[in-house]
């Protein structure tokens, strides 16, 4: 018979064991992953090899974890029904763990932002050991499916084990498999509690293969209380999406992100070789502009939860989205920054873009109604997306939806189209269809539709359309005066009428002359299209608080319709009285600044009082 044993792993392990306390601290309640996917694998294991008829005796009916609390006797224990170790293997890989690599691995990584970031990074080959971040002392009780005697291990926190071998369990595992007893430390008190234990199961494990049970030792038992698990092994995304219903698709939803709200649609992810990921992707309903624009992507390694939102695997914008996605090929075992790096990532990104933009497509092309209704919904989505990736604007362009302020929408070609005749390659824009109504009924008029692009998102976005689209170019209403308002007939400048105006107009404003065909108009303020993105995007830069009016600054021009009769009245005053003539420029000027934007409270006092001066005259 083989003798008791009493040894002391190795001068590495010493060393390791403070790194992992350290290194691992910020997310301590990773052992509990870790310690239960050990067990899902032994279990999958097994099952593998019975499959395949290589298991002996083993009867198919087992596969069953069970995480047990005893907070009396502060322990956690985790116990499978799997493949079990002999001596040989609880020696090779738990005694001896693969330490070279991975303590290369900490030494580099130790300290360093890629370190801090270590929830990703379970899956080193380390994971056991994990559970030293919360004990004094563990136990690894362990029979293999080979018939091989049961060993019994326990090792300290300095690296110390005692290996019994031979060991006669005492009930605490089956025919098979293995039981990890971890006696809880001082720091590791928290967990000791049901509460806390289900919410991490219910974090890391909910979609885990093998059925867990908890167990709460010391707790009485409820009457009635059926056991149930508390995961789903069969997790929604991995089934095939012709199996699945509507019905499942939202439960799923809700149960994973306990949203109420209902998402718009989803997708169902599922990429064959060599990419090999599944998941689902939900597009939950975003109602303004701000809210929510983060959503919750969960990323997955065999069912077993890793992180929320890694930027490093998913497209920025893709996390505005809900979902869920599963990557077993993923190399968890490197860097971040390797991630963000790697092809496979860069893969993974452009499948879920073409997926999604043929989602897009599709529902366009399918029911363009109902896209429409949902157009309101998506759109952050899609113009944060075409900004932040060129491919996926390039792939989802003809589903571009604007909407236009006589109602309804058009794409791009289908707003340029109805165009042509009177405006090549120009799109015409509001930024607030009340404040702006004098250009679009004036465009309105000549038969011009005016789109609506009233979010800050929007100025940006319609650099990349224009980038994309050769030519296109996209005009605030008040940007320029379209050539189809232009009229026939004198144009030329009136001397005195350019006088005044320079007098009443606000510093460095132009006065141009023009003619329209529109003869009550006496005169437009327009400010070109470079000059105010580029305030808007100094705006936007530095949000500082300061009032939010669009002032126009030195490139605002005043243009001044000679065809206008009041210009006309203007031009005689002008010669008689010159006092009255600078009242009326005065008026038409402050009146074109509120036809063109909101007013300060000074200016708008300003022309209150003027407005009731003129009155008083009549
Ligand atoms: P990893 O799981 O990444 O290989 P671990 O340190 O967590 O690294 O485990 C080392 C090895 O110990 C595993 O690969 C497995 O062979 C063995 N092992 C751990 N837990 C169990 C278990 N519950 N049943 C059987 N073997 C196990």
């Amino acid at each position: 018979m083989a003798e008791n044993e009493h040894g002391g792993i190795s001068i590495e392990l010493e060393h390791i064991f403070p790194i992992i306390k350290k290194w691992l601290y910020s997310e301590k309640e990773i052992f509990l992953r870790e310690i239960v996917s050990n067990a899902c694998d032994a279990v999958t294991k097994l099952k593998r090899l019975v499959s395949l008829g290589e298991a002996g005796g083993v009867t198919g009916d087992f596969g069953k974890i069970t995480v047990s609390l005893n907070s009396e006797a502060k322990t956690i224990t985790v116990t499978d029904d799997g493949i079990g170790m002999t001596e040989e293997e609880l020696r090779n890989y738990i005694c001896k763990i693969a330490l070279s690599g991975a303590l290369d691995f900490i030494q580099k990584y130790e300290g360093t932002e890629d370190g801090a970031g270590a929830g990703i990074i379970g899956h080193f080959g380390l994971g056991f050991y994990s559970s030293f971040m919360v004990s004094d002392t563990v136990d690894v009780i362990t029979r293999s499916f080979t018939g091989a005697p049961a060993v019994k291990w326990t090792c300290s926190d300095d690296g110390q084990f005692d290996l019994i071998p031979d060991y006669e369990p005492d009930g605490e595992i089956a025919s098979h498999g293995t039981s990890v007893v971890m006696h809880i430390n001082d720091e590791g008190a928290e967990f000791l509690s049901e509460y806390k234990l289900k919410e991490i199961l219910n974090k890391y494990c909910a979609f885990m293969p093998v059925e867990i049970y908890f167990e709460n030792v010391g707790a009485e038992k409820k009457e009635d209380e059926e056991e149930k698990p508390v995961n789903d092994t069969s997790p929604l995304w991995q089934k095939n999406p012709s199996d699945c219903t509507e019905d499942e698709y939202k439960d799923f939803y809700r149960k994973v992100f306990s949203d109420y709200k209902e998402p718009l649609f989803h997708i169902h992810l599922k990429a064959d070789y060599p990419l090999n990921f599944k998941g689902i992707l939900y597009f939950p309903k975003i109602s303004s502009e701000f809210e929510s624009l983060e959503g919750q992507v969960k990323l997955y390694y065999n069912q077993v939860f890793v992180a929320d939102n890694i930027k490093e695997v998913i497209p920025e914008y893709l996390l505005m989205l809900k979902g869920v996605l599963d990557c077993p090929e993923l190399p968890l075992n490197v860097s971040r920054s390797y991630l963000q790096n790697s092809g496979y990532v860069a893969k993974i990104s452009a499948h879920i873009t073409k997926k999604v933009a043929d989602k897009l497509n599709s529902m366009f092309t399918g029911d363009r109604e109902n896209y429409e209704n949902l157009w309101r919904d998506l759109k952050t989505f899609v113009e944060y997306g075409s900004m932040r990736d060129r491919k996926f604007y390039d792939r989802i362009k003809g589903s571009v939806l604007f909407e236009k302020c006589s109602g309804g929408y058009a794409t791009l070609d289908e707003y340029l189209g109805g165009a042509k005749e009177k405006h090549e390659k120009k799109v015409y824009y509001s930024t607030d269809k009340t404040a702006q109504s004098k250009y679009i009924s004036m465009l309105a008029a000549e038969g011009i539709e005016v789109v609506l692009l009233d979010k800050i998102i929007d100025t940006q976005f319609i650099s990349v359309i224009e980038s994309a689209n050769e030519g296109v170019k996209f005009f605030r209403v008040d940007a320029e005066i379209a050539d189809v308002l232009k009229g026939d007939g004198d144009k030329s400048e009136i001397p005195a009428v350019a006088e005044v105006f320079k007098k009443v107009a606000s510093e460095g404003t132009k006065i141009e002359f023009d003619r329209f065909k529109d003869t009550t108009t006496p005169a437009i303020l327009h400010v070109s299209e470079e000059a105010r993105r580029f305030e808007d995007m100094m705006k936007l830069y530095s949000m500082n608080g300061g009032e939010a009016f669009n002032v126009p600054g030195s490139e605002a021009t005043l243009t001044v319709n000679t065809a206008s009769t009041l210009i006309e009245k203007l031009a005689d005053k002008c010669e008689r009285d010159p006092d009255l003539a600078e009242k009326m420029a005065k008026e038409i000027y402050s009146l074109c600044l509120l036809s063109q934007r909101k007013l300060s409270s000074d200016e708008l006092i300003g022309l209150l009082d003027d407005s009731f001066g003129i009155l008083e005259l009549l």
